[in-house]
């Protein structure tokens, strides 16, 4: 395999990003980006702010999706499928409105420190709060149906 940073032969490739793009680059060259292959540890301690500005930003971390097993805590098991983003829906739709989390609570008549819970994607409220929110800041939370093909 050749190594698409530096051209030479190399017994094995890593997959790294630079700058937005994947490339496939030899063992010594691989420092030069964000490394792909999940499989491999960096051995060398991760090049921070190597480039300036920060370009790489991949969309939000995965969070929030987290499927609890322990859905009997809930007396309503939740059922809708909610939007990957849903926490930050929340909170843009609070900020659009200049109302603090605590106001945003006081209008659920919930405590500020659950709404900082939503907010963060950290705590997945059952169906009738998000039915709440969603009335409330007049925006969707759920995920939407996969397009009929
Ligand atoms: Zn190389």
């Amino acid at each position: 395999m050749i190594c698409e940073m530096c051209g030479k032969e190399a017994a094995s490739t890593h997959r790294i990003e630079v700058e937005g793009s994947v490339l496939r680059v030899c063992e010594s060259c691989r420092h030069f980006g964000t490394l792909l292959d999940p499989l491999i540890a960096p051995a060398a301690p991760a090049p921070m702010a190597r480039s300036p500005g920060r370009a790489g930003t991949s969309g939000p971390p995965p969070t929030g999706r987290r499927r609890t097993e322990e859905r009997d805590v809930f007396t309503e098991i939740p059922e809708m499928e909610l939007a990957a983003d849903w926490g930050r829906r929340i909170r843009q739709a609070r900020e659009a409105r200049n109302w603090t989390p605590e106001e945003l609570g006081k209008r659920l008549n919930e405590k500020k420190s659950l709404v900082l819970k939503l907010e963060s994607g950290s705590f997945r409220p059952p169906d009738s709060t998000i039915r709440k929110v969603e009335t409330l800041l007049r925006i969707r939370l759920r995920a939407e149906p996969a397009p009929a093909t």
